[in-house]
């Protein structure tokens, strides 16, 4: 314990909440099968940054996670590693339809971000992929959706269309990603937060990271999440 919490101290990680899993050293420490080794190795990820040590293994753990870390810290890979395992790990992953994996994002460049990291993961297990934002045909969008995927990226905006459109259905969604938290409030996505995180099943695992942690970020994050684990890696600006 004494050990754990001097290795969190060093990496300046703050941690709370009950019960925290103890952070990671190396990918290694994460149980990651081969293949998703392979796809990590291949994008030249050596060891996990600050905030991957402490997340990764919380959200392996299935534990929900405030995450508050700068831009550049590697927050993407944070959520995206977790989600390829939590995907695997469904059973009959045929059965129904619908993403089980759901990650939302302020802009269209924010979430194709997202989504270009998350297919180069996706990829070693032929997990599909859609991204859903603004910019882009309502009807391909709906094809696309149509055709079935696992993980979807989003802006609020237009998941809430798609989903209007019945172009996917939140049946089979357990994961639930709210990135950039902070820049999403700030361009006033907290109704459509509310309303897509009332559309997905409440035995759900909800993240939500954050550049910074402004009061009402903080706020809807205890109202959306269970039991959240927070961790915060240096200085956080309100
Ligand atoms: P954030 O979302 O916190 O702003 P990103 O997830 O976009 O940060 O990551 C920033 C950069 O760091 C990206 O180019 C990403 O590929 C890279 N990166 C992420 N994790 C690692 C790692 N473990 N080792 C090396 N580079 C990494
Ligand atoms: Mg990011």
């Amino acid at each position: 314990e004494q050990e754990v919490a001097e290795y969190q101290k060093s990496l300046a990680i703050r941690v709370s909440g009950f019960d925290v899993p103890r952070p990671v050293k190396t990918f290694e420490d994460c149980g990651f099968a081969p293949e998703l080794m392979r796809a990590i190795a291949k994008q030249g990820y050596e060891k996990p940054t600050t905030i991957q040590c402490q997340a990764l293994p919380i959200v392996l753990s299935g534990r929900d996670i405030i995450g508050i870390a700068k831009t550049g810290s590697g927050k993407t890979a944070s959520f995206v590693l977790p989600m390829i395992v939590h995907i695997m790990d469904q059973p009959e992953l045929q059965k129904e339809e619908g993403p089980i994996g759901v990650i939302c994002a302020p802009t269209r460049e924010l979430a194709h971000q997202i989504y270009l990291e998350t297919k180069k993961f996706a990829k070693a297990y032929g997990l599909r992929s859609c991204a859903v934002y603004g910019g882009m045909s309502k009807l391909d969008q709906f094809k696309e959706l149509k055709a079935g995927c696992e993980i979807v990226v989003a802006t609020p905006g237009r998941l809430i269309d798609m989903i209007k459109m019945k172009a996917l259905t939140m049946m089979r969604a357990t994961y639930l990603v709210l990135d950039e938290a902070d820049r999403m409030f700030d361009l006033g996505f907290e109704p459509q937060i509310r309303s897509i995180v009332g559309q997905i099943r409440p035995d759900r695992q909800t993240l939500l990271f954050s550049a910074t942690m402004p009061r009402k970020v903080e706020k809807l994050a205890r109202e959306i999440l269970g039991d959240p684990v927070r961790v915060a890696v240096g200085e956080v600006g309100m």
